[in-house]
């Protein structure tokens, strides 16, 4: 089966028979540079329609997969696993003007297509990017580098803050020592 070009009308035929994948997804296929993925990308979908609404395709399942983030406070790379559940209504994109609002609810995400085919490569490449943290962290708490010396204050605690530090307190003393 060809992940980019999944049979919307098979899908449609069957709607009683979900369309199970499961596979490892190399992640070159999924041109998803600059992200440094680990290994395959596990995926585990299920595609099929819904009852009654011939212009909707349900996809949910997970998908797992390791990508190796910068953190954005001490800038030493670290490995990001991240299980992704999937729970996603494509919508064929001819119905939005006939209004499909009444489909939204809140632990689903509807999508549109258009055409014969879905690709699910492109969504899930989607899936992964929208699960990328903003601004990744290595940990919850981590300390980062220091602005003066530059050094990861997760190692090691520099003095440059109370170097810093040092002329405002001189300050402060001899501003009180005026009041008084
Ligand atoms: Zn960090
Ligand atoms: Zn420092």
């Amino acid at each position: 089966m060809d992940l980019r070009k999944i049979s919307i009308e098979e899908i449609k035929k069957k709607p009683f028979f979900p369309k199970r994948i499961s596979r490892e997804i190399n992640s070159e296929v999924l041109k998803i540079d600059p992200l440094k993925i680990i290994g395959s990308i596990k995926v585990s979908l299920i595609l099929k329609g819904l009852k009654g609404r011939d212009d909707i395709i349900n996809l949910s399942g997970k998908i797992k997969v390791t990508a190796t983030l910068e953190c954005t406070r001490c800038l030493k790379y670290f490995n990001y696993p991240l299980n992704i559940m999937v729970s996603n209504n494509f919508v064929e994109e001819g119905e939005i003007a006939e209004g499909c609002v009444e489909l939204k609810r809140d632990n689903l995400t509807n999508l549109y297509f258009r055409g014969e085919y879905l690709d699910l490569l492109e969504n899930i490449r989607e899936e992964i990017l929208l699960n990328i943290p903003d601004y990744p962290m290595c940990q919850e708490d981590c300390l980062g580098l220091c602005s003066i010396c530059g050094m990861d204050l997760n190692d090691k605690a520099c003095h440059c803050k109370d170097k810093k530090e040092g002329p405002f307190r001189m300050l402060k003393k001899l501003i009180n020592q005026e009041e008084n």
